[in-house]
């Protein structure tokens, strides 16, 4: 890497950054299931929230039904369409799909509806992370024993709580998370919503292409993934001929597919092959004018997962987002106290991919800045769910690196609604706050337009019109 690219330590990783913006408990995530809850799907029970949010809970109306009509009263609504925000708005939801929307007085509101108050200081759609993880992962343990639907559901559900109302999980899912998705079409959800890649192609030439999309059959996958890069050397990267065969197949299938993928040669031959979706920042070099134009011509999306370099490198000491009572909320105290261990610190400060991810991150956001103002689409994107990477407070995190690397705070909430929906053919249904949608809002006590940060003041969240935080 050119030496000019070594920058400082990037400003997200000084304290000073980490204002506590709401007094929360510290209640940590143990979710007891409603055993009295008659009636309850299973569903239901599990992604109920934690004891503490109990009395807040309490005062939610309970589960919408199918037709039911609901009336939010917003101060100010902003739909991630990339209009205006509209002042003194009503939002009408039938059956937790959005029929009507705008200034109060323009809205035909159904005669006999009660209004629910949202208050707050700015009410949009719920965000959507066009790149997470619904895992195998329990604590600080991964493994198959933990893929379950019980804890995918627990997953969902810490998503929801943090305001993340749709994740796109992006490789390693099972028939498990196909039947969450297939019956997430209900009125009364109260988790965040799924959409899923299935497992991850891993063809070796093009000759075993067909046999790969045989591990999808069944699943109606959203997208297909695979990646082509050589783990930093110690894999084979998956060459041009096998990636055409593999992106050929699934657009023959009607599939999208998402790749991850590290060098910008690599990035370049994808976008080229027909890519839809880049899974992580190109971070090898800087792109160049010719890349750009080329990303943003052929609609490609990018996804740039700034807090998975982070996860990489940070844990080499105590990372000052331990101190963000908006992370201690939820966070496991188990699963800091792993990543704090003396032993596993020095393992990252003498891992030479920590130094490298790292010595990259610059390199990341500042591609991320000449995509974005290219005209490349951009998505919000994390891949959160493994060990270290925090479902739900990492797309905070993201969304600030993301100012940080030099996009605007509204071009920020774009990625991380209508433009994440738009990226992941789910336009209309999720990610903006128009006729026809799911009505997934959140509401923040304070503009995330005047500092990014106040994403993380959320006063309730809304899933199908239903209160789950
Ligand atoms: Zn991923």
């Amino acid at each position: 890497m050119p030496p000019d690219l070594v920058r400082p330590m990037p400003t997200f990783l000084r304290p000073a950054l980490f204002p506590v913006l709401l007094t929360l408990t510290l209640a940590v995530g143990s979710l007891t299931a409603c055993g009295d809850d008659e009636g309850a799907s299973p569903e239901e029970a599990a992604s109920a929230a934690p004891s503490s949010a109990a009395s807040e809970r309490a005062l939610a109306p309970p589960p919408v039904t199918d037709g039911e009509v609901r009336v939010f009263a917003a101060p100010l609504l902003w739909d991630g369409t990339g209009a205006a925000p509209i002042s003194d708005a009503l939002l009408v939801t039938r059956g937790g799909r959005i029929e009507s929307v705008g200034r109060r007085g323009d809205v035909a509101v159904p005669a006999g509806a009660e209004e629910i108050t949202l208050g707050g200081a700015f009410v949009m759609p719920g965000f959507v992370n066009a790149h997470g993880h619904a895992a195998g992962v329990r604590g600080a343990e991964s493994g198959a024993e933990h893929y379950t639907q019980e804890n995918l559901l627990r997953q969902l559900a810490l998503y929801a709580r943090y305001g993340i109302t749709t994740v796109a999980s992006m490789g390693g899912d099972g028939p498990e998370a196909v039947a969450l998705r297939d019956g997430q079409g209900r009125s009364d959800l109260s988790r965040a919503r799924i959409y899923l890649a299935g497992p991850i192609l891993t063809p070796r030439s093009p000759d075993e292409v067909p046999e790969q999309f045989q591990r999808l059959e069944g699943m109606e996958v959203d997208w297909v993934k695979f990646r082509v890069d050589d783990s930093l050397g110690r894999a084979t990267a998956m060459d041009r001929e096998t990636y055409r065969a593999l992106i050929q197949e699934a657009r023959g299938r009607g599939l999208p597919t998402a790749v991850h993928m590290v060098d910008l040669e690599h990035a370049r031959g994808l976008v080229e092959e027909g890519a839809a979706i880049l899974a992580h920042s190109v971070r090898d070099e800087l792109v160049d004018e010719a890349f750009v134009t080329e990303v943003a011509e052929r609609g490609v999306c990018l996804t740039p997962t700034l807090t998975r370099e982070l996860s990489v490198f940070v844990y080499r000491e105590r990372p000052d987002f331990f101190d963000d009572p908006f992370f201690l909320a939820e966070a496991d105290p188990a699963v800091m106290e792993v990543l704090m261990d003396p032993d596993r610190q020095a393992a990252v400060r003498g891992s030479e991919a920590a130094r490298w991810f790292e010595a990259q991150l610059p390199v990341a956001m500042e591609n991320l800045r000449r995509i974005h103002e290219g005209g490349g689409q951009v998505a919000l994107g994390t891949d959160s769910g493994p060990v270290g990477r925090f479902q739900g407070y990492f797309e905070h995190l993201e969304m600030e690196m993301m100012v940080q690397s030099g996009l605007s705070p509204e071009a920020v909430l774009r990625s991380a609604t209508g433009e994440a929906a738009r990226c992941l053919g789910l336009e209309g249904t999720v990610g903006t706050l128009v006729p026809g949608a799911w009505g997934d809002l959140v509401v923040l006590e304070a503009d995330p337009r005047d500092d990014i940060r106040n994403t993380r003041a959320l006063r309730s969240v809304w899933i199908s019109s239903n209160r789950v935080r």
